[in-house]
């Protein structure tokens, strides 16, 4: 098969790898930047165009977009559906994932467990907001962030109600959260390919910090997922239309909560504290399913 990975850097580790994967598998794997793909999209044959050619076809592209590339990239995606190209992502799930809000709304109406969350732009009334998810300590999230930034732990009534100010003053977009205390600074990044999780750990936050990113000092360990939790992920990554995505979970009192839904999860991490062949699933399950216009929206979302 030809496979085409579209990514900024050729040299990071999941594009490495995945490159690597399917080459190893006896496929031809092209590593493709998005944002330097152009289209002619007037035009009644749809191509995609690089460096002043059309590009060949592609039976299966590995869409990595980065959040601050959602737009073009998901554009460029669109393109290989119209194409005919499989891709194991589709931009309409891409989109749909990116998008905090739409996520948590889709995923309540699933029933699937979430931490209890408010979202504002500019409240009257703060106090009811906090209240609203059980009052302090809460957790408030600048809708924008990535890697953890912009996500801050407020102790007490008094601090939510000035943080939520701050950022109303920026004009920003915001949501509240119950803090989950009993996960213990940990949370556990569950990755699904093809409806399975095939593998989890769990993010240790660092001392002194409630947030487990590992760009934030957090440390990997393997985990044993329960029944429960290993559904909860597949129902995540079903709910948003995602083959291959990493479902991020909290373990709470009430059982597993979901806080986010990742459509370009990071491999190292995972590849490295469980020890297997993540790429090499991806490419397996892309050998499986790239038919010809098996892309359920072939573009038109
Ligand atoms: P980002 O998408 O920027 O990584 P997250 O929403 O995933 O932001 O939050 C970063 C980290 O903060 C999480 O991995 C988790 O460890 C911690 N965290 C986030 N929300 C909560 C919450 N409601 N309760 C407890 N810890 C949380």
């Amino acid at each position: 098969m030809k496979i085409a990975i579209l990514s900024r850097n050729k040299n990071i580790y999941s594009t490495k790898r995945l490159k690597e994967a399917g080459e190893n598998l006896g496929h031809e794997v092209d590593v493709i930047d998005t944002l330097h793909c152009y289209m002619d999209i007037s035009s009644n044959r749809p191509t995609v165009r690089f460096k002043g050619e059309a590009l060949p076809h592609y039976d299966a592209v590995i869409p990595r977009i980065g959040a601050s590339v959602t737009f073009y990239g998901t554009a460029v995606v669109r393109q290989f559906e119209m194409m005919g190209t499989f891709s194991i992502n589709e931009s309409v799930a891409i989109s749909r994932s990116r998008d905090k809000l739409r996520s948590m709304q889709l995923l309540s109406r699933k029933g699937i467990g979430m931490p209890r969350t408010g979202f504002a732009h500019h409240p009257d009334r703060i106090d009811d907001l906090i209240k609203n998810v059980g009052g302090a300590p809460v957790v408030i999230k600048l809708l924008e962030g990535t890697q953890g930034i912009g996500v801050v732990l407020a102790d007490t009534q008094k601090a939510a109600e000035s943080i939520i100010e701050a950022f109303m003053g920026l004009n920003a977009n915001i949501l509240v959260q119950e803090y989950i205390k009993e996960a213990g600074g940990a949370d556990i990044r569950c990755l699904v390919v093809g409806g399975k999780v095939v593998a989890a750990m769990k993010r240790q936050a660092a001392a002194g910090e409630f947030r487990s990113n590992l760009h934030r000092g957090g440390s990997a360990s393997l985990v044993r997922l329960s029944p429960q939790e290993r559904k909860t992920a597949i129902d995540a990554a079903k709910t948003m239309g995602l083959n291959m995505c990493g479902v991020d979970i909290l373990r709470s009192n009430n059982g597993p909560v979901v806080m986010e839904v990742n459509s370009s999860p990071g491999l190292e991490g995972i590849e490295s504290a469980t020890g297997k062949d993540i790429a090499g699933m991806i490419i397996d399950f892309i050998a499986k399913n790239a038919k010809p216009n098996n892309t359920k929206t072939r573009g038109k979302g």
